[in-house]
């Protein structure tokens, strides 16, 4: 079924691409293997994924050691200050940093370690309050400040649009982050190569609407159900 499930979704992200003339290459996908073993991982890695995101510490620290191969792992979660350090330690990529005082965590044991952290800010596009992530008014003064800290690299920028049956409906949160981007490129005066946005049910729109990173659990390994890793992420936030 994995296999099957990640060729299906091959296929679409391709489909998008070509809708959106843009290159496959382009468009990176971070399986969210949340909730799901080890042996679960080590499948998708043996079919050649190399991206994979968690969004829980605990479960994250509990599962990484038992994957093997050369794997990036993303942190999309949110993130507690207090969980920085070991943050620092399981990710190549956190995707989740919406406040200074987070990214100032993260600097300080990015720093510790000697090592450099890729960041993406995540933004709170439509404002609901369910939501974390800057409010998009905040965003470019966050930026810059994060810009500065030596030992984390801004990449770019995340967003989870609203969840919603039609996925047409995600299109204008995604638009409006793009353009986010863009602007926050004129400031810094560089590039940012990254936007992480779509899930199983609106990566196609993401894409054609610029998405370089997406995010996908669901469609890949079935429903989450309450297993062993679950369980071990539970007491985590
Ligand atoms: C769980 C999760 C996903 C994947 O969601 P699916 O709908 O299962 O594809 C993507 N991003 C974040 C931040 C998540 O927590």
């Amino acid at each position: 079924m994995l296999e099957a499930n990640y060729h299906k979704i091959l296929e679409r992200i391709e489909a998008a691409c070509v809708r959106a003339r843009r290159k496959a290459t382009e468009v990176t996908l971070i399986a969210v293997s949340k909730t799901h073993p080890p042996e679960s991982v080590d499948a998708l890695v043996r079919l050649g994924v190399r991206d994979f995101g968690e969004n829980k510490v605990q479960e994250a620290k509990a599962k990484i050691p038992l994957c093997a191969g050369s794997i990036r792992w993303h942190g999309i979660g949110h993130l507690q200050t207090n969980k920085a350090r070991d943050a620092v330690r399981l990710f190549s990529t956190i995707h989740s940093v919406d406040s200074l005082k987070l990214a100032l965590e993260l600097e300080k044991h990015a720093e510790a370690e000697a090592r450099r952290v890729a960041i993406l800010l995540e933004t709170n596009v439509s404002g609901e309050g369910s939501k974390f992530g800057v409010a998009p008014e905040a965003l470019n003064e966050l930026a810059l400040e994060v810009n500065g800290l030596p030992h984390l690299e801004l990449q770019g920028l995340m967003t989870m649009a609203p969840f919603a049956d039609d996925p047409e409906k995600a299109r204008p949160y995604f638009r409006r982050l793009a353009g986010l981007k863009r602007e926050l490129e004129q400031k810094l005066g560089a590039s940012l190569p990254h936007l992480s946005m779509g899930m199983s049910g609106d990566f196609e729109v993401a894409i054609e609407e610029g998405a370089t990173l997406v995010r996908i659990g669901t469609s890949l390994f079935g429903e989450r159900k309450s297993g062993a890793f679950r369980r071990i992420g539970m007491d985590d936030s």
